[in-house]
């Protein structure tokens, strides 16, 4: 089959690669239908993460299963699946306190042996552990154009708006308008915020971010960023800020963008560790919620998917065979041709 594979710190190529098979009886073989690129796995190709290739990469996927191992009692071949970034087991002490992301018997698909050895989604096929634990079913109306994002993107960007705990009438400042940064923007409509301020360098995805629930953009490019907030707040600054970019700078934006007793949300990935502006936090009385996507959430979005209040899809600007993930993967690392995700159909 063909598979993306992480050859070493700035090297991934396509190539063929033996099938999976079954090795637990918990696992099941999918056939993947709808894959992503996630910016994520640019940060691992660049070696943001120790990495150990080679190795398949790939986390954001969904698919039709193909064999079930002998204990596996949910699905069963021909279902249609989706698959959270990391496969968790469900039973584990850090699981049954809802921490799935923690997992404490599984890793993330597509990170390499430093990280768990679990061969990622940017293939034909793949293997996924805890099945019945970490799959949910696709609902037969969705499409997998509908329902790819709803394992990272979408609960991403639900996990960045949620950590804001907004109350309707507030103010939220989210910098960054890649796809997680615009599902956050998408998902904090839910909360009922009186303005959402989309924060980017990129005049395409400002734009998109207005159709999927910004009320206010700001080109950092070309203006000003902090005064346009405050101008906008009424000099109080914003209730909550997303950073969903990955970059000291606009953590320190996000900071100074809130007002007294704000939140602040960090989804980003960053290289290493930062220096942090944790004075300015204490003296607004702010506090931040960080972390990496809370995977629970997965079937209240697909739910919310399906009830067509959330949709994902305007971020496709491009559809592509995985036959030509190289190309693709050079348009979304390069961000060319006004790319927010690439849909890649193996
Ligand atoms: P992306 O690179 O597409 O988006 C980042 C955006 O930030 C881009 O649109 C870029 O133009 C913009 N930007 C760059 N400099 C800026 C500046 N100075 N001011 C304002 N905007 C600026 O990435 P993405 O796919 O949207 O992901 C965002 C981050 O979230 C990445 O670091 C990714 O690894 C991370 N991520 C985290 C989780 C998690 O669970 N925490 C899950 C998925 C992705
Ligand atoms: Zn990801």
């Amino acid at each position: 089959m063909l598979a993306a594979v992480m050859k070493g710190v700035g090297q991934v190529v396509l190539e063929e690669v033996p099938e999976p098979v079954v090795q637990k009886p918990t696992d099941v073989i999918i056939k993947v239908t709808a894959t992503a690129i996630c910016t994520s796995d640019v940060h691992i190709v660049d070696g943001y993460f120790p990495p150990s290739p080679p190795f398949i990469l790939g986390h954001e996927f969904i698919g039709v299963v193909r064999a079930a191992g002998s204990a596996v009692t949910r699905f069963k071949e021909g279902d249609r699946v989706a698959v959270p970034p990391l496969p968790f087991c469900g039973a584990c002490d850090n699981c049954r306190e809802g921490n799935l992301g923690q997992c404490m018997h599984a890793a993330p698909f597509g990170s390499g042996a430093t990280w768990g050895n679990i061969p990622g989604g940017l293939a034909d096929y793949v293997r996924v552990p805890h099945a019945d634990s970490c799959m949910m079913e696709i609902p037969a109306a969705l499409s997998d154009e509908q329902a790819l994002f709803v394992g990272d993107m979408l609960t991403t960007g639900y996990f960045a708006a949620d950590n804001c705990a907004m109350k309707p009438g507030d103010t939220l400042a989210v910098f960054g308008a890649g796809p997680v940064g615009l599902c956050a923007v998408h998902a904090a409509r839910l909360s009922g915020p009186s303005r959402v301020i989309l924060i980017d360098i990129l005049q395409n995805r400002l734009e998109l971010g207005l159709k999927m629930g910004a009320t206010d953009i700001i080109n950092a490019a070309e203006e000003d960023v902090l005064p346009k907030i405050m101008e906008l707040t009424n000099g109080r600054g914003v209730s909550a800020a997303i950073e969903a970019v990955g970059h000291p700078a606009t953590v320190g934006a996000a900071v100074q963008s809130l007002g007294a007793g704000g939140v602040l949300s960090v989804v980003g990935l960053f290289p290493g560790n930062i220096d942090f502006p944790i004075q300015t936090l204490l003296m607004k009385n702010a506090s931040m919620k960080i972390g990496l996507a809370s995977l629970d959430n997965m079937r209240r979005l697909m739910t919310l998917v399906e009830a067509g209040k959330l949709d994902a899809t305007p971020l496709i600007t491009h559809r592509m065979p995985l036959a030509d993930f190289e190309k693709a993967y050079t348009i979304f690392e390069k961000k060319e041709e006004n790319v927010v995700k690439v849909l890649l159909e193996p």
